[in-house]
């Protein structure tokens, strides 16, 4: 990222929840944007699998709502999600405030930023082997 990049802001990604109530904005660069199909990813979503990307903690802000936190992993691994509405959201580590992962399609324009194509499909022809395999 650019000084210039940094000075308008071009590096801010807001999201939220289906029904508005958890609201966030993460700043700084992408980090491993991938595909997670596992046990946890599925079963908690409903989905075979999730879609996952890294930013910088510290540049994380809950705009709105703060998402409710349940340990998939106790006292290791924490996911959030909108007790409301039950969107998907977060998953931090615990003890680690370097990063926080979002599920990119809780980002407003997942749908056309090309920085969050994912670069790995992590496990991903255990969960769905009927779906067409990228890369
Ligand atoms: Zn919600
Ligand atoms: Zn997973």
């Amino acid at each position: 990222m650019s000084e210039t990049e940094a000075a308008t802001g071009s590096d801010v990604r807001s999201g939220g929840c289906l029904c508005g109530k958890v609201r966030f904005t993460v700043t700084g660069p992408v980090d491993d944007p991938h595909i997670c199909a596992c046990k946890h990813c599925a079963k908690r979503s409903g989905s075979p699998f999730q879609w996952w990307v890294g930013f910088p903690m510290p540049g994380l802000e809950w705009t709105g709502a703060e998402p409710t936190w349940f340990d998939t992993h106790p006292g290791k691994t924490a996911r959030g999600f909108c007790p409301d509405c039950g969107s998907h959201i977060a998953a931090r580590d615990h003890g680690d405030d370097t990063v926080i992962g979002i599920l990119a399609t809780a980002l407003d324009h997942h749908d056309t930023d090309p920085a969050l194509v994912p670069t790995n499909l992590n496990r991903l022809p255990e969960a769905a082997p009927w779906l067409a395999q990228a890369g």
